[in-house]
């Protein structure tokens, strides 16, 4: 397979994968809306060009959300793929106040490639967050995962400038916006 089939065979398999999931929003988007806007946002924004990230990009969410295992991404995208997924997928078996705590501490720790999409992730997630929030979340609980947010951001500063200034942009809108309901 050349790397654009290699692309477009991940981004059909997420939305398999993904069927039936909904993002938590209120609008109950479809899932896969997320991924590929992760993808895109590398692509498009960050500037990233390479394959790999992108592949591991729009499969970032199957082993945390739907169960796909490593060695099917290995099988299919190759190690580099299957190495950058795991490292943005959190420990399930851990509870999530601990999930959350450790993304705080290993994001410094990851590869570039790793830390572009985590960045991604974060604009995509907190752009979501503001768009359309969950509807069981209170304001103080949007506020607080925007500022979680900015706490697993400031561990991956330096890998992409041009998405972290995304990213600043998407919280200083949450804020506001999560102010203004506040109020
Ligand atoms: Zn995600």
């Amino acid at each position: 397979m050349n790397t654009l089939n290699k692309l477009v065979h991940a981004a059909s398999f997420a939305a398999q994968k993904h069927t039936g999931q909904k993002r938590k929003g209120e609008e109950g988007e479809p899932y896969i809306n997320h991924p590929l806007e992760v993808a895109n946002l590398l692509a498009n924004v960050g500037g990233v060009d390479d394959a790999d990230v992108l592949i591991a990009a729009i499969l970032h969410d199957t082993i945390e959300d739907v169960g796909v295992k490593l060695e099917e991404i290995r099988e299919i995208w190759g190690e580099r793929v299957a190495g950058f997924v795991l490292e943005v997928t959190d420990d399930k078996s851990l509870p999530k106040p601990e999930r959350k705590r450790l993304q705080v501490e290993h994001a410094p720790h990851l590869s570039t490639e790793a830390k572009s999409i985590k960045l991604a992730d974060k604009i995509s997630n907190v752009r979501d967050i503001t768009r359309s929030p969950p509807t069981h979340w209170e304001i103080e609980r949007c506020v607080a995962y925007v500022d979680w947010g900015r706490e697993v951001v400031a561990g991956l500063r330096g890998a992409n400038p041009e998405l972290e200034t995304i990213f600043d942009e998407a919280a200083k809108l949450a804020y506001e916006k999560f102010k203004n309901l506040g109020q």
